[in-house]
């Protein structure tokens, strides 16, 4: 490239570059995400460099390209299905020290995962955290705007909600497990992290994606009690496409695709905490459902 073009080309990109980023997504969603500049025109008293007759200038925006992909990106294909479908396994009964070292192993698969296109879009993915002991499990449907910031299940309003839920029972934080069925923040809008108000629940194809590694999770902790946390997390808990309040009242039996557990593990579905903050109404019929969960814990419930 003659030199006058690569002073030009490292111009053009500083003028790009001092520009909104979020335009050039915007600019780079329209375009195969990359800005093609060829111009006819003679050289313009304008800011924006001109490019001599015939060059043609490519310039790449990778954040924006990554974006792009993910949103183009067939959620779910018949061969991600295919490759999910892994025959059972036998049960294994783990020590405390196994199930944290699995645990771990599942969490660091999950941070470099690319099934789905959620895997493109999160800042942090969030595999979920707690007592790797646990005898009750919390899952939510997919980290919002707070969890993907930090990476954490249940950070936000609707987690402060969980932790005040938790408490009623009479149990910490640290002394179960949350997890979600999506560990990436599913979105609106997913060409714009940044933005507030832009959580979606996860999809069929990306519920499908991540459920291997809810099961591992579930096998390696194998709590007595799993409380699935609103519709979405009911529905794919339970396998059962019924409402939210057609599941509520009574516990299942969890039966999982890929593993096997090691001793039977009941699950009974509830409002999401987020519901909950929209509807306090409802606050009343969570706890009835979270003091079935207490009868069969022998929990008295936080003492007054
Ligand atoms: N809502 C969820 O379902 N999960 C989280 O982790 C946070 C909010």
């Amino acid at each position: 490239m003659p030199d006058s073009l690569t002073r030009l080309a490292a111009e053009f990109k500083n003028f790009l570059a001092a520009q909104d980023e979020d335009e050039f997504i915007t600019a780079a969603a329209a375009t195969p995400a990359a800005v093609s500049v060829a111009s006819e025109r003679p050289q313009e008293a304008s800011s924006v460099p001109q490019m001599p007759e015939g060059e043609t200038l490519t310039v790449e925006f990778p954040r924006a390209q990554a974006r792009q992909q993910a949103v183009q990106t067939p959620v779910f294909t018949a061969s991600a299905a295919q490759e999910l479908a892994s025959p059972q396994q036998e049960p294994v009964l783990m020590n405390t020290a196994q199930k944290t070292a699995a645990l771990a192993e599942i969490a660091e698969t999950i941070k470099s995962c690319s099934r789905c296109p959620l895997g493109a879009t999160r800042i942090n993915a969030v595999p979920g955290e707690g007592n790797v002991d646990a005898d009750l499990m919390f899952v939510g449907e997919g980290p919002g705007f707070d969890e993907d910031r930090q990476g954490r299940p249940f950070v936000g309003r609707a987690g402060q909600l969980l932790d005040k839920m938790i408490a009623a029972m009479g149990l910490k934080r640290e002394q179960v497990f949350i997890a979600n069925i999506a560990k990436c923040h599913p979105m609106t809008d997913p060409l714009h992290p940044e933005k507030h108000g832009n959580d979606r629940a996860p999809n069929a194809g990306e519920i499908a994606c991540c459920r291997k590694y809810l099961e591992q999770q579930i096998a390696a902790i194998c709590p007595k009690y799993i409380v699935a946390l609103g519709g979405v997390s009911a529905k794919a808990l339970i396998s059962d496409a019924k409402s939210l309040g057609a599941l509520r009242g009574r516990f299942y039996d969890l039966s999982l695709d890929s593993v096997k557990l090691s001793r039977p593990v009941k699950i009974l579905a509830t409002f999401h905490p987020a519901a909950l903050l929209r509807n306090p109404g409802w606050k009343k019929d969570a706890w009835a459902d979270l003091q079935m969960v207490m009868a069969e814990l022998g929990l008295k419930g936080a003492s007054k």
